[in-house]
């Protein structure tokens, strides 16, 4: 349920309303907007007879309470109305300005990751992606550099301010991701992985949240909730396309889950036109596309060679097609009513 406390009331009200929310079995989560505070409470949805206690009991300091129909309810809208914003070092991710992340799919060494780092840098990037932890359909298949990976994801940030977004593939490395990584991303293989959920929410890092492979909406959002609920409020949602019937593209991009994330929920939506497509050549038109539709953020691969990529290869662009796609954006990204994030 969510309970709007009255404007100005006391902190010493607020905590008896928390202690009597935890008195019914609920666990509150608070949410302190700038005109008044809003209280998410999660359990079963009161009975009418309990909300009527609670409401009879604080007059004063409740002004609604309200219970939320929907299975998912931190993410949702109702629980948060206006769009939450993700502080990622100095970046806001979910406010005014487009955020574009950007590198290969696999840290392969030194020399590709720091040359990619710092072209997409000057092309106008402000993350850096780059997966150290491969979650690779073949077991055959290069697997990632793992820490090594992450040392150099580590270095290209300091070189170029750029923050991280980096994979997380096991609970086990939960810790060790989250020391050299600015967000954490769950992987569509892993996305109702639930207990790696919790160990991501656990880090405080923000987590990107892939949409799994066949994964409907509201189960996608209920992936999401697993991070709020375990006092995490640093969720963005990121489409990288569903399987379909289609065969022409690798994957079929949902953009349409766009405006349906921006109707039931708060959190940021990223759109991921590389594995979307799987198709270098497609990736622009996706990009422009997600932007008009109201993307908070694209993550897009970039390789300084795609033809020898060690993942991915068809769908990564050389860093001439970046730094021109970038400059082919900047008319999209102002139509749309945002601004670029450099
Ligand atoms: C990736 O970003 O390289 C990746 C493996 O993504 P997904 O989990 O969406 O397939
Ligand atoms: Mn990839």
């Amino acid at each position: 349920m969510i309970i709007v406390l009255k404007p100005g009331i006391s902190r010493k009200e607020e905590r008896s309303v928390l202690r009597e929310i935890r008195k019914l079995g609920y666990a509150p989560h608070v949410m302190r907007g700038v005109a008044r505070t809003v209280i998410g409470a999660i359990g079963d949805e009161l009975t009418r007879a309990n909300l009527e206690t609670l409401l009879a009991q604080f007059p004063k300091a409740i002004e609604s309470v309200t219970p939320i129909q929907k299975r998912y309810k931190l993410v949702s809208r109702e629980a948060h109305p206006a769009n939450s914003v993700i502080r990622v070092r100095e970046h806001v991710i979910g406010g005014q300005q487009l955020h574009v992340m950007a590198g290969p799919c696999s840290v392969e060494g030194e020399a590709q990751l720091l040359r990619t780092a710092e072209a997409v840098r000057a092309a106008g990037a402000t993350v850096l992606r780059g997966g150290a932890f491969k979650p690779r359909t073949s077991p055959y298949e290069f697997q990632g550099l793992g820490e090594k990976g992450l040392k150099l994801l580590a270095k290209a940030r300091r070189a170029t301010g750029l923050a991280v977004v980096t994979e997380l593939l096991s609970e086990t490395h939960a810790g060790l991701v989250a020391e050299y990584a600015d967000i954490l991303q769950i992987g569509a293989r892993n996305a109702q992985n639930f207990q790696l959920l919790i160990a991501a929410a656990r880090t405080g890092k923000p987590v990107l949240l892939k949409r799994g492979l066949s994964m409907k909406i509201e189960e996608w959002l209920l992936a999401g909730e697993y991070v709020l609920a375990h006092e995490n409020p640093n969720l963005m949602f990121c489409e990288r396309g569903i399987r379909t019937f289609e065969t022409c593209t690798r994957n079929t991009l949902d953009l349409s889950a766009i405006p349906v994330l921006k109707h039931e929920s708060h959190c940021p939506v990223v759109i991921d036109p590389s594995q979307g497509g799987g198709r270098a050549d497609l990736v622009a038109a996706l990009c422009k596309g997600a932007i008009a539709m109201g993307a908070d953020a694209l993550l897009i691969e970039v390789h300084p060679n795609p033809a020898a990529a060690w993942s991915d290869g068809a769908q990564q662009l050389s860093l001439d097609s970046f730094a021109q796609l970038m400059k082919e954006l900047r008319p999209f990204i102002q139509a749309a009513g945002r601004e670029p994030a450099h």
